[in-house]
C-alpha cells in the first residue's frame, strides 16, 4: 500500500522516518538504486516498530552542482518498480528555475501524483548563474495560491478528493549569532504563514540548539510538524569541506572534526542513532536521515535509536559540538535572554532622512519631487531627462546601498539594506540558511550575511516585530534595469495602487455552491469552525485565493441564512470575519449585509484582536439606516458603502429615481458622514445599483435606462468638487446576469466604461482583473449603448439592436 507523508503527519500517531537519497556524481543513479534494492530485500521487518519508514526524499542539484532532476529520479524509480509503497518527496528549489519553470515543474509533480515537496531557496550554483527569481517564501506563496485555486474550482461534491500540494520548508536552529538565529526563526514563521505544512531542520550537532527550536515553537504556538534532519557524518571529504565552511550553512567545529576522524563507522552510526532518539524525545514528528548510502546502515541507525529510546541524554556530550561563545535564545534555566539594541548606523540615518523628505507620501517634498519629475517627462520611462535621472540614481544608490538596479526597490521594507546587491542570491525575503556560524555569507565569506544587516537595522529602530511579520512579495522582473525611484514616484513598482478597488465577492451565501458548502460546514457541529474538514479548507481557499488575486477587501455576505432567524447570521458573520482576519493575508473584510445588527456585530468582531488590522468596509449604509452605523466611527475605524436607494417614492420619469434624486441621496449620506462623524472623503463609497443589461429596457418612451442613470450619477458625483476624494463602486457581476455568454467579457467592458464615468471600485471576482486588459470592441460598443440610453427612441433602439445581435452571436459560440 502506498504510504503518504501528508497523511502520516496529519495523523501524528507514529514517528515518521524519511531517507534522503542522492545520486552520485556525474548523474549516477546507482546509489539510489542500491539503497532501494536493499529496502526491497529486507523490507519493513528491518525497521523497529517505533519508526514508520514513510518516504524517500531527493535533493535537486545538491551543492549547486548539476545532477539528476528529482522528476527524472522518480521516473527511473517507477520504471524499475523500486518505490515499494514509499512516498516520494522531491526537493524543489529556486536556484535553477524562474517562476514559470517552477510552476511547470509543480504541474509535472501533480501529474505524477506527488503531493509532498520540500521547498527550498537552494544552493548557489557553482558554475552556472543562479536564478532566484523566487526564494523559499515566494515559492511557498505560489504553491499556496495554486492550492487555493484548485480547491476553489473543485465541485462541491468532490471536496474530500481534491488534490493539494503538501509543501514543507527548512529551518536552521544551528546559527550562533543573535541576528542570524532570530532571522531563521522569523523566516520559519514567514514560511508557515506562506503555506509550509511541515518543517525539516538543517543539519547540526548541538542538542541545545535543537532544544531551542522546539522551545521557540512551543512558546509561539507553532504546531506545524517538525522533522529533525540527521546527517551521518562519515565521509571525510564532506566532513573536511563542512569544517572548512565549504558546504554552505553547515557548521563542523574543530573538536567535532577531530572526533569524527577518530571514529570508525560504528561511531558514526551511534551518533546518528543518538540524534534520532533525541529528536523523537524532544517532540519531533520524525527524522529525515541523510548521508547514508546503504539500507543496512540506515536500518542499523534506527535499531540503535530504538534501543536508546528516551535515554538519549546519556549521550549529550556526543551531541554537543557548538561554536565556542555562540549565542543561544534561552539560558541554561530555559529563560529567554534579552535581545540586543544596536545603534543606528550613519547610512541608515541618511536613508531615513532622505526617505521621509522625498518619498513619504505624507510629506510635501514627495509631491514637489513628483511634480518636477512629471513636468520633465520622466514618467514615460524614456527621453533625455529620464536617462539623466537614471544615471544619477544608479550612481548614488550604488555608492550608498550597493544597488543592483532591480527597479522594484525594497530598501524601505528592508530597513535601508539592498537584498540584491548585498546578497549573493538576491533574496526577496532574506536570509537563506547559508550564513556561517559567525554571521558571514556562506557564499562569499568577505561579506556579512544580508540577513544580519537587516536584523541590526530593524533592532536599532525597535522594529523587530515588523521584520518578523513582513513578507516581501516577489519583485516585478519587468522593472529590472529601470529607474526605481521613478517607478516608485509614478506607482509602477510593488507599491502601485490598483486603478480600481476590488471587493472580492466569493464569500456570499446566495452563490449556490458556496452557500451549500457554508451550510455543510455549519452542520458539522459546534467545533466545525476549528476542526479540519474539506468544507473548512474550501472556505479558507476561497478567502486566500481572493487575497492572492489582488482583492482590496474580501466581502462576506451571510444574509441568505437569516430568513427565519437573524441571530444565526449574526453569529455566522462573526465567525467569517474571524476567518478573513486569519486566512486573508492581511486584506480587510467587507462586512456585507442588509441587517444592521449583522454589520455592527461584524465590525466589532473585526477589531476583537490584539493584532493590528486594516480598517474594514461596511456595506451598506442607506439614508434611512445611516444613524445606526455611522456613529460607530467614534469607536471603530472603517470605510463604508453608501447605497443610493431610498424609502421615498421615486419622482423621476416613468416612476424611477432620477440622476438628481440619486445624487441627492449621495449628498445626504456625505453630509452626515463627513459633517457629523468625521469620515474622510476616501472612506466613503457610493453604490448606484447595477441593473442587468439583459432586462434594462425602459417600458415607456422618454424614460432613461438603469445603466444610464447609474453611470450618469457616478459622473455627477465625481465631477462635483464637494465630493473630491470619494469612491464610486458597483456590484459588477449583476450587469451580466441572464446573458447567454461572454459574461466576463461583458463585465470587463462594463468596468472599463464605468471607469470612464469615474467609477473606481467594484464588487467583483478579483481574479478576472476586470479593470485591466482590452475589452472586446463590440462589447464596449454594447455597454456604451446602454450607458447612453437616455430615453430617446434612437438610443433605445440602438441598444436593443446591439443586444439582439450580441445574444444571437453568443448563443452560436
Ligand atoms: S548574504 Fe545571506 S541571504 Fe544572501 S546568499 Fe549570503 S547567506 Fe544567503
Amino acid at each position: 500500500m502506498q504510504k503518504r507523508l501528508k497523511k502520516k503527519l496529519q495523523q501524528r500517531d507514529n514517528f515518521v522516518v524519511v531517507a534522503e537519497v542522492t545520486a552520485g556524481l556525474h548523474f549516477n543513479f546507482a546509489p539510489i538504486e542500491r539503497f532501494l534494492k536493499g529496502f526491497a530485500r529486507h523490507g519493513y521487518q528491518a525497521i523497529p516498530k517505533e519508526f514508520d519508514f514513510v518516504s524517500i526524499s531527493v535533493p535537486q542539484n545538491p551543492g549547486g552542482m548539476a545532477n539528476i532532476e528529482p522528476v527524472d529520479v522518480l521516473g527511473r524509480i517507477k520504471l524499475k518498480k523500486l518505490l515499494n509503497g514509499l512516498d516520494f518527496i522531491p526537493h524543489i528549489s529556486c536556484k535553477d528555475h524562474n517562476t514559470d519553470a517552477l510552476v511547470s515543474m509543480l504541474n509535472g509533480f501533480r501529474s505524477a501524483d506527488v503531493e509532498s515537496l520540500l521547498v527550498l531557496t537552494g544552493d548557489k550554483p557553482i558554475r552556472a548563474k543562479g536564478v532566484f527569481e523566487l526564494e523559499a517564501v515566494g515559492l511557498l506563496r505560489v504553491i499556496k495560491h495554486i492550492n487555493s485555486h484548485i480547491y476553489a474550482s473543485t465541485k462541491a461534491d468532490n471536496l474530500d478528493k481534491v488534490y493539494q500540494y503538501f509543501p514543507g520548508a527548512a529551518v536552521s536552529p544551528f546559527k550562533y549569532t543573535e541576528a542570524s538565529q532570530m532571522q531563521q526563526y522569523f523566516k520559519m514563521e514567514k514560511k508557515i504563514a506562506s503555506g509550509a505544512r511541515f518543517l525539516i531542520t538543517q543539519l547540526g550537532y548541538d542538542w541545545k540548539k535543537s532544544q531551542e527550536l522546539f522551545r521557540y515553537a512551543r512558546e509561539n504556538n507553532i504546531d506545524v510538524p517538525i522533522i529533525g534532519y540527521v546527517y551521518m557524518l562519515a565521509d571525510n571529504v564532506v566532513l573536511e569541506r563542512m569544517h572548512a565552511v565549504d558546504v554552505t550553512g553547515c557548521f563542523v567545529s574543530d573538536r567535532l572534526l577531530a572526533k569524527v576522524k577518530s571514529e570508525n563507522l560504528d561511531g558514526h552510526i551511534d551518533r546518528a542513532a543518538q540524534q534520532v532518539a533525541m529528536y523523537k524525545d524532544m517532540g519531533a514528528a520524525g527524522v529525515d536521515i541523510g548521508g547514508v548510502h546503504d539500507f543496512d546502515t540506515f536500518a542499523k541507525i534506527l535499531n540503535k535509536a530504538a534501543e536508546i529510546g528516551p535515554d538519549w541524554e546519556k549521550y549529550k556530550d556526543n551531541l554537543y559540538w557548538p561554536l565556542e561563545g555562540g549565542w543561544y535564545l534561552y539560558d541554561d534555566a530555559g529563560k529567554r535572554v534579552a535581545l540586543s539594541k544596536p545603534r543606528k548606523k550613519l547610512k541608515h540615518r541618511i536613508f531615513n532622512i532622505f526617505h521621509s523628505m522625498l518619498f513619504d507620501k505624507k510629506h510635501c517634498g514627495f509631491h514637489i519631487f513628483r511634480a518636477v519629475m512629471k513636468f520633465l517627462g520622466t514618467k514615460k520611462g524614456k527621453g533625455f531627462f529620464y536617462r539623466t535621472f537614471f544615471c544619477k540614481e544608479k550612481l548614488f544608490k550604488y555608492l550608498l546601498f550597493n544597488c543592483a538596479e532591480c527597479g522594484d526597490c525594497y530598501l524601505p521594507e528592508n530597513f535601508s539594506i539592498c537584498t540584491i546587491g548585498d546578497c549573493e542570491k538576491g533574496m526577496d525575503n532574506a536570509p537563506c540558511g547559508d550564513s556561517t556560524a559567525d554571521g558571514r555569507c556562506g557564499n562569499n565569506l568577505d561579506i556579512m550575511c544580508v540577513g544580519e544587516k537587516i536584523y541590526d537595522c530593524a533592532a536599532a529602530e525597535g522594529n523587530l516585530d515588523v521584520l518578523r511579520r513582513r513578507i516581501n512579495p516577489s519583485r516585478n522582473p519587468a522593472l529590472e534595469h529601470t529607474a526605481s525611484i521613478l517607478n516608485y514616484l509614478f506607482e509602477k513598482d510593488h507599491t502601485m495602487a490598483h486603478p480600481f478597488i476590488s471587493i472580492g465577492e466569493s464569500i456570499h451565501a446566495s452563490i449556490p455552491k458556496t452557500g451549500k458548502i457554508m451550510r455543510e460546514l455549519a452542520d458539522l457541529g459546534p467545533d466545525a469552525y476549528e476542526t479540519d474538514s474539506p468544507q473548512l479548507e474550501y472556505i479558507k481557499a476561497l478567502i486566500y485565493s481572493q487575497a492572492a488575486d489582488g482583492a482590496d477587501y474580501i466581502a462576506v455576505n451571510i444574509d441568505a441564512f437569516g430568513e427565519t432567524d437573524s441571530t444565526i447570521i449574526v453569529d455566522m458573520m462573526k465567525q467569517y470575519v474571524r476567518f478573513v482576519r486569519k486566512f486573508g493575508d492581511g486584506i480587510p473584510v467587507c462586512i456585507d449585509s442588509s441587517n444592521d445588527d449583522v454589520l455592527i456585530a461584524g465590525l466589532k468582531e473585526w477589531y476583537d484582536t490584539d493584532e493590528t488590522v486594516k480598517p474594514p468596509m461596511v456595506n451598506s449604509v442607506k439614508t434611512y439606516t445611516m444613524d445606526n452605523i455611522l456613529p460607530l466611527k467614534k469607536h471603530f475605524d472603517f470605510v463604508f458603502i453608501g447605497l443610493l436607494i431610498s424609502e421615498d417614492k421615486p419622482s423621476g420619469p416613468g416612476g424611477s429615481y432620477s440622476t438628481d434624486e440619486l445624487y441627492g441621496l449621495a449628498k445626504q449620506i456625505f453630509d452626515e458622514a463627513a459633517g457629523k462623524y468625521d469620515f474622510k472623503p476616501h472612506e466613503i463609497f457610493f453604490d448606484s445599483t447595477v441593473f442587468p443589461l439583459a432586462i434594462d429596457m425602459p417600458m415607456q418612451p422618454g424614460v432613461p435606462g438603469y445603466t444610464y442613470r447609474a453611470f450618469e450619477t457616478i459622473k455627477k458625483i465625481k465631477s462635483d468638487p464637494k465630493f473630491k476624494g470619494v469612491h464610486c463602486s458597483l456590484g459588477v457581476s449583476n450587469c451580466a446576469r441572464d446573458l447567454p455568454g461572454r459574461k466576463i467579457g461583458i463585465m470587463r467592458a462594463y468596468v472599463h466604461t464605468a471607469m470612464k464615468y469615474g467609477c473606481d471600485a467594484g464588487i467583483v471576482n478579483p481574479r478576472h482583473k476586470l479593470y485591466a486588459g482590452e475589452p472586446a470592441p463590440e462589447l464596449m460598443e454594447l455597454v456604451a449603448a446602454y450607458a447612453k440610453m437616455d430615453g430617446s427612441m434612437e438610443s433605445t433602439t440602438n441598444a436593443m439592436n446591439l443586444m439582439s445581435a450580441f445574444c444571437r452571436s453568443a448563443k452560436k459560440t
